[in-house]
């Protein structure tokens, strides 16, 4: 009986794969990307590209967490995913730029890599292929890793020589979920490969919901900010969390509070619209940094 079900689950796996296959090669994945704003003044200082599998509609035909693990098993697959994905992003970046002059200099648009990717040959020189194909800077691009699978199975070494390799080129590197799977607070203090440590939505959802995980928060994110990390939290869903989150001194956040993941042309359309309301602040001085992005939020709500 178990067997039997085995079974039929590993065959309609197998299927979904087969399918996803034919979809990458036929043109029907896409990307949608989710704004990321400034903890402060919820200006938008990015986004993550989120890969979709939609049908004519635009409704989806399996949603990544269905889809990406089956991928992942497969590793040429994962690797042609993610090679599409981070072609797809610098194209989409290069377009941005264009189409927003005034856009911020260190706008960033980050990608999900599986950790299975970075270990194959080739990966560095595909995303340096792509980064001067679009002719946009390594600092517009972000990589998002989460370590789901544990690192040191697959090489660490190897692994982290190819990070370091991106991110002395500029590319920013970000601990996707941690507080889950092997992405802890500790693996990324004592991996050294990272530049931004994203807190799980766990953290919005429970950690912070009661008053012993408020104060395993406010560790976290000291433990992490002496590490000089900088600090996004995803999966904010109300004010009342991005205010906590901001009062515990998070840099960044991300959630449907502020934006769900969208189509491209909707991202443009969002950053242009803050940016023709936001006085330019990068040459400010730190100290009065923050009051003119509090003018800008003004201006933008
Ligand atoms: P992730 O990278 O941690 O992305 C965050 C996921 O949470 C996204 O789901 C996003 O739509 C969702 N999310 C964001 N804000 C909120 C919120 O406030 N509330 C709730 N309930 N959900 C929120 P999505 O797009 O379904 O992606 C799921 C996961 O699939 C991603 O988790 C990532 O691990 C993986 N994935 C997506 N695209 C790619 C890709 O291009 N490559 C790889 N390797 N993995 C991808
Ligand atoms: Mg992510
Ligand atoms: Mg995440």
């Amino acid at each position: 009986m178990v067997q039997n079900l085995e079974a039929e689950i590993m065959k309609k796996n197998k299927q979904i794969r087969s399918k996803y296959e034919q979809a990458l090669e036929s043109g029907e994945l896409s990307l949608h990307y989710q704004p990321i704003v400034d903890a402060e003044t919820h200006i938008t200082i990015g986004a993550e590209a989120l890969l979709r599998w939609l049908d004519d509609d635009q409704k989806a035909v399996f949603y990544p967490d269905q889809f990406i693990p089956l991928v992942e098993e497969d590793l040429s697959l994962m690797l042609e995913t993610t090679k599409f994905v981070v072609q797809r992003a610098c194209a989409d970046i290069a377009d941005l730029q264009e189409r927003v002059p005034n856009l911020a200099q260190d706008f960033r648009v980050n990608v999900n890599i599986s950790p299975s990717d970075i270990v194959q040959q080739g990966f560095v020189k595909h995303i340096q292929k792509q980064l001067s194909e679009s002719a946009i800077s390594p600092e517009n691009l972000g990589l998002e890793i989460t370590e789901r699978q544990s690192l040191v199975a697959l090489g660490l070494e190897t692994i982290k020589a190819k990070i370091i390799r991106c991110r002395e080129q500029g590319i920013h590197i970000s601990m996707d979920d941690v507080g889950t799977g092997h992405s802890t607070v500790n693996s990324y203090t004592d991996s050294g490969m990272y530049d931004t440590a994203k807190l799980d939505k766990l953290f919005p959802d429970k950690t912070i919901s009661s008053k012993l995980g408020t104060v395993y928060t406010e560790a976290v994110v000291k433990k992490l900010h002496e590490a000089c990390a900088s600090i996004l939290v995803e999966g904010i869903e109300t004010q009342e969390q991005a205010e906590t989150f901001r009062d515990l001194g998070v840099d960044k956040l991300q959630g449907y509070y502020f934006a769900k993941p969208m189509p491209f042309n909707e991202l443009v359309n969002r950053v242009a619209t803050e940016q023709s309301n936001v006085i330019p602040v990068s040459s400010a001085p730190c100290a009065t940094r923050n009051a003119s992005n509090q003018q800008a939020l003004a201006l933008t709500s």
